[in-house]
């Protein structure tokens, strides 16, 4: 059966009435989910040091503001959303000796409690709603009237209203105009950590790099490469986005099809199929959690090494100089900044 998709005519009018909602943490997600559930007409309040970035965006975005555990102490609702590493010492130094009994304790991500780096207090609710797009979409979608898909899930309902309180917030963020899907902790979390290890950001990255390495070492001039392996990725990505793989199909050339079905899966092999149960395996084993959470506590040395290997590989060098003669990338970059 094919999973429901939740819109607001399915959320019960009122679902979180009344309920004070505290962000903690304004970044990416929290600034979108602040400002989305304040323009919703929740009563928001986000917690931020005062004069750092986050309480000068947040009073930029005229968004109420308190010290981390002030806003914890009034809340019915508190969303967790700084970097998942920190959320531990977030929750045991700012939510548990200030949160209210009953409170909810809500992720977007739900690493913290699948890895058991957080065991919320037994009177508390412990909820996730995860928008399907970063936070820049999520709040400009919300402005034009839309919204992003979004998943929620529920791990342990102790006050009868966990449900009603996930669906709520998730009205409230612009995710039921978008589509609202229900999940599991464990599954979103080791889907997540999966699409963007093996496929999003670990494998398209790996696909780029060495489809640009096989042609320049061959005698091909790198900017040359540079245009075929990653610049026109986005065009090929677009596609798939708007109709999936068919409508990429349908607007390509004869040749490249019959490429793409007859050497694809040579590239992509059984071996490599292997390869991502590998790392599935170890998301679901924690392995992967250990390893991760064991680097942050090393100072992070191989992170750093690896990030900077990227940073400073060939096409990286490539890529920029050939970028800076975008025009429309010059333009999206002033106004990003
Ligand atoms: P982010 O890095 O953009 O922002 C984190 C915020 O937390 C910043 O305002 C930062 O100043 C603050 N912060 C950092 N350390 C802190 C500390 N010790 N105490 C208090 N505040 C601190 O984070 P994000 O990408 O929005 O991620 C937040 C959560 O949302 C994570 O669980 C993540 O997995 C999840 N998520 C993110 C996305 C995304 O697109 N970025 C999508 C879905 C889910
Ligand atoms: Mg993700
Ligand atoms: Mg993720
Ligand atoms: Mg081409
Ligand atoms: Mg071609």
């Amino acid at each position: 059966m094919a999973i429901t998709i939740y819109t607001n005519e399915d959320i019960k009018p009122g679902a979180i009435a009344g309920q004070r909602i505290a962000v903690i943490g304004y970044g990416s997600q929290g600034r979108a989910h602040a400002q989305n559930l304040k323009d919703s007409g929740h009563d928001v309040i986000v917690g931020v040091r005062h004069g750092g970035t986050g309480w000068k965006h947040a009073t930029e975005d005229g968004v109420p503001t308190a010290e981390p555990a002030e806003a914890v102490r009034g809340a019915d609702v508190i969303a967790i959303l700084t970097p998942d590493m920190v959320q531990n010492e977030v929750y045991r130094d700012i939510i548990e000796p200030n949160a209210k009994p009953g409170a909810a304790l809500l992720f977007a991500h739900g690493f913290s409690i699948i890895y058991h780096r957080i065991t919320p207090r037994d009177d508390m609710d412990v909820i996730l709603v995860a928008p399907k797009g970063p936070g820049d979409l999520v709040r400009r979608e919300f402005a034009r009237g839309r919204g992003v898909p979004s998943l929620f899930a529920i791990e342990r309902d102790a006050t009868g209203k966990a449900r009603d309180r996930a669906m709520g917030y998730a009205k409230g963020i612009g995710g039921a105009t978008g589509g609202l899907l229900e999940t599991s902790f464990r599954e979103e979390t080791e889907t997540d950590l999966f699409g963007e290890q093996a496929v999003l950001c670990g494998g398209a990255k790996e696909l780029v790099i060495q489809g640009f390495n096989t042609l320049v070492d061959a005698g091909y001039q790198p900017e040359i490469a540079y245009f075929e392996c990653l610049h026109e990725l986005k065009l090929i990505v677009d596609l798939f986005y708007e109709g999936g793989i068919s409508k990429m199909h349908h607007f390509i050339s004869e040749t490249a099809k019959w490429g793409a079905v007859a050497s694809g899966p040579r590239v992509i092999t059984d071996e490599t199929r292997a390869r991502m149960k590998t790392v599935l395996d170890e998301i679901q084993s924690g392995q992967f959690a250990r390893e991760w959470i064991a680097e942050n506590e090393a100072g992070k040395p191989k992170y750093e090494a690896l990030l900077t290997e990227d940073r400073s590989s060939q096409i990286e060098q490539v890529g920029a100089r050939l970028r800076d003669r975008m025009a429309w990338l010059q333009t999206a970059k002033q106004a990003a900044a």
